[in-house]
């Protein structure tokens, strides 16, 4: 499917779907990140929301939201997770539990 983009990282499991002016991108941390631009002009207008959401501007120094999806604590380290974006711990890296895996390894 052309300009669609996976990014695997030690995070999870993101992707990207855009075309020209217009770009919407799932982050590994569940959020979703709408990017909005006019080409030729250097405007541009990002916000992102949480996955089932609203959209929202962005706050820089918001960090206390919590998590919008279900987690679980690492059994080897105790680390959080979120279950279904991540099969294996982004700590210690074990292999972690995922209610719903969106791919084979
Ligand atoms: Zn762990």
């Amino acid at each position: 499917m052309p300009g669609v983009r996976i990014n695997f990282s030690k995070t999870g499991i993101g992707g990207s779907v855009g075309f020209k002016g217009f770009r919407l991108t799932k982050r590994a941390d569940g959020r979703v990140q709408r990017t909005l631009s006019i080409p030729g002009t250097g405007i541009s207008y990002v916000d992102s929301h949480a996955a089932g959401g609203s959209f929202s501007h962005e706050e820089p120094a918001a960090s206390t939201t919590p998590a919008p999806h279900k987690t679980a604590a690492c059994p080897t380290c105790g680390h959080r997770y979120t279950i279904g974006k991540v099969n294996f711990c982004a700590q210690c890296g074990a292999q972690l539990v995922s209610e719903t895996p969106q791919a084979q390894a």
